[in-house]
């Protein structure tokens, strides 16, 4: 089913949660022991992340080092076709502009056709880290916005390869991302909001959002989506804090406040345990109102790690 057929469905607010897939060399159980806890939550959907290709350096014996382009997290496809084929469940594979040509994304959601795949989640990926900005692949796409109409003008049977006759129209739902607390590289929270207007506007059937800690960022952003025009779904995604770590990582990685009194409440925690303690009590409170609120769903950052996540699963669903 499509997730905007859950969601239209829906009685209440649904659960769904988002998976990495392991790096590469581990196993396909890594993501089955991440779910299986999950799984009596009854998720209506569970989306998958696609990782592009990124540049490491590898040390030589004399001591110089050697770019070398690799793959850490592998098999998007694979595991969104096992999981689906495991658990019956439905399943939302990320697709991205980075590192692909038109003509390879074309050839990608083919292949998700075929696996009976007819969500997706279509963002433009994140910059190379060592770049430091994003760069489109020569004949790829520069933004999410274009990667969408692609997958609509599929979706209206027409593909890039002009040569084909009659070709088969599928069938996508398209979720986008969206940033309560703007995109890091949009110039301010305005003109990112119009980027998701002409994401919506392409063809896009729902919004998931960047992870926040401050429900009051997520119900500014959906009045403000309002306001503007965008009328689909806005999912709320959400992470507990598991690691005291996160408390500098995250705002870097994700562009996002911590409110003062989690972080005070974190610094006091004396180790990891009490930290994932606390993490879990900011998102049930989180969670709690959010579904008050009458949010279509509510989309879990599982990072690999699920037991929080059931924590939190067994108080809001
Ligand atoms: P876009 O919508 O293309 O926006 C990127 C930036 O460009 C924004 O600042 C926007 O304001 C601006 N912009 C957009 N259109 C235009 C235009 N026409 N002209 C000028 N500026 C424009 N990353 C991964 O690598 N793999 C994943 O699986 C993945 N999944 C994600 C899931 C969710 C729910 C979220 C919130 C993020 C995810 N990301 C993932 C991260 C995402 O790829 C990054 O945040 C990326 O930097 C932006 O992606 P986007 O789709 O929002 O890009």
């Amino acid at each position: 089913m499509k997730v905007i057929d859950h969601i239209n469905n829906a009685k209440s607010t649904l659960f769904s949660f988002e998976l990495l897939p392991p790096l590469k060399g581990s196993t396909l159980q890594t993501i089955f022991d991440t779910i299986d806890p999950l799984v009596e939550f009854n998720p209506a959907y569970i989306n998958v992340t696609y990782h592009r290709e990124e540049v490491v350096y590898r040390p030589l014996p004399n001591g110089s080092l050697i770019p070398t382009v690799l793959r850490r997290r592998p098999g998007t496809v694979g595991i969104a076709a096992a999981i689906q084929h495991k658990y019956k469940v439905d399943i939302v594979p990320h697709i991205i502009c980075g590192g692909f040509t038109q003509l390879e994304t074309e050839d990608a959601l083919i292949d998700l056709d075929f696996l009976g795949i007819h969500n997706i989640l279509v963002v433009r990926g994140d910059a190379d880290k060592i770049v430091g900005k994003f760069e489109a692949k020569s004949g790829g796409h520069r933004y999410a916005v274009d990667l969408v109409k692609q997958v609509i003008a599929m979706n209206n049977g027409i593909y890039q390869d002009e040569s084909l006759e009659k070709p088969n129209p599928t069938n996508y739902c398209v979720g986008v991302a969206g940033y309560p607390e703007k995109h890091a590289e949009a110039p301010n929270s305005i003109s990112d909001l119009q980027r998701l207007k002409e994401k919506v506007d392409a063809g896009a059937d729902y919004v998931v959002t960047q992870l926040f800690f401050d429900n009051s960022k997520f119900f500014e952003f959906e009045q403000k989506c309002r306001e503007i025009g965008i009328k689909v779904p806005i999912i709320p995604g959400i992470k507990p804090i598991s690691i005291k770590e996160h408390l500098s990582i995250l705002p870097k990685i994700f562009n996002v406040h911590l409110p003062h009194e989690l972080v005070k409440g974190m610094e006091k925690c004396k180790d990891n345990k009490a930290v994932k303690e606390l993490g879990v009590e900011w998102a049930i409170t989180q969670a709690k109102e959010l579904k008050a609120n009458g949010v279509p769903s509510i989309h879990f950052y599982t990072m690999g790690k699920s037991d929080n996540i059931a924590k939190i699963a067994k108080y809001i669903f």
